[in-house]
């Protein structure tokens, strides 16, 4: 084999080699961006937390509202009873966020 045909197999390899690692960062860097995308988005939501206290209305008719259903997703959510210990009310939303009342 000559030296010209020896080098252009040799970059051949090469370039090969790079390829694989090209391929292998392009599906790292989707998975970053998905990432950032999913923590953005988070953010956002989470920097809304403060204005939804102000807006949160304790009652809607008759029903008590679940604060956290509220605040972290905002979505009302009638609060039911549900029997507690003692004297101690115990109140939870249909997802299952449960709140019992200080005495
Ligand atoms: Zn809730």
């Amino acid at each position: 084999m000559s030296i010209d045909s020896e080098l252009r197999r040799l970059a051949q390899e090469s370039a090969t080699r790079v390829q694989d690692r090209a391929a292998g960062l392009h599906r790292e860097y989707l998975e970053v961006q998905r990432h950032l995308s999913e923590l953005k988005t988070n953010l956002e939501r989470d920097n809304l937390a403060q204005d939804r206290v102000s807006n949160f209305q304790l009652k809607i008719a008759a029903d008590y509202q679940c604060p956290t259903c509220w605040v972290e997703n905002k979505t009302r959510s009638p609060l039911q009873p549900i029997s507690g210990e003692g004297r101690r009310q115990v109140l939870e939303c249909r997802l299952g966020h449960v709140f019992e009342m200080a005495d």
